[in-house]
């Protein structure tokens, strides 16, 4: 599927804050602590992460369930994992029930992207994100409502 903004979006989280630091057992909590959230639970249908670190990029792939999903964590040292990245592949598996037509890192994605980076992680870090997308041309549908944050 065509990825048209992927460069833009890397670029972007580039620029933002890493975050806390985690180690694999650190993100298990963290997605855990997301998902039995209210905010989470009355948007996604996903109630159940299953968490691998095998080579490779970040990303999910359980297409079949629309309950389950799935996140491959990039083998690091033990304690680096960035909230950040987390949360971006969140996005991933918080946008893919919808079926965004232009996901992975579409308009679709990126509001996700800005509406879990708002609410798990505070507003200054969705100030910097959106800074980031302004800066690097990463577009959002809907786009974020600026004047919450500024
Ligand atoms: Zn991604």
């Amino acid at each position: 599927m065509k990825d048209f903004q992927r460069k833009r979006v890397y670029d972007a989280d580039a620029d933002v804050s890493d975050g806390k630091l985690f180690t694999f057992a650190g993100v298990g909590l963290y997605v855990q602590r997301v998902l039995r959230s209210k905010w989470w639970q009355k948007r996604c249908a996903i109630r159940e992460i299953e968490l691998s670190t095998k080579t490779g990029i970040w990303y999910d792939a359980d297409r079949k369930s629309s309950k389950r999903g799935f996140i491959r964590i990039a083998q690091k040292d033990e304690g680096s994992w960035t909230e950040r990245d987390i949360v971006h592949e969140l996005a991933h598996v918080f946008c893919k029930p919808s079926k965004d037509p232009d996901n992975n890192h579409g308009r679709h994605w990126a509001r996700a992207y800005y509406d879990l980076t708002r609410r798990y992680r505070g507003k200054q870090v969705a100030r910097e994100l959106v800074a980031a997308f302004l800066k690097h041309g990463v577009r959002c549908e809907p786009p974020p409502n600026l004047k919450e944050l500024f």
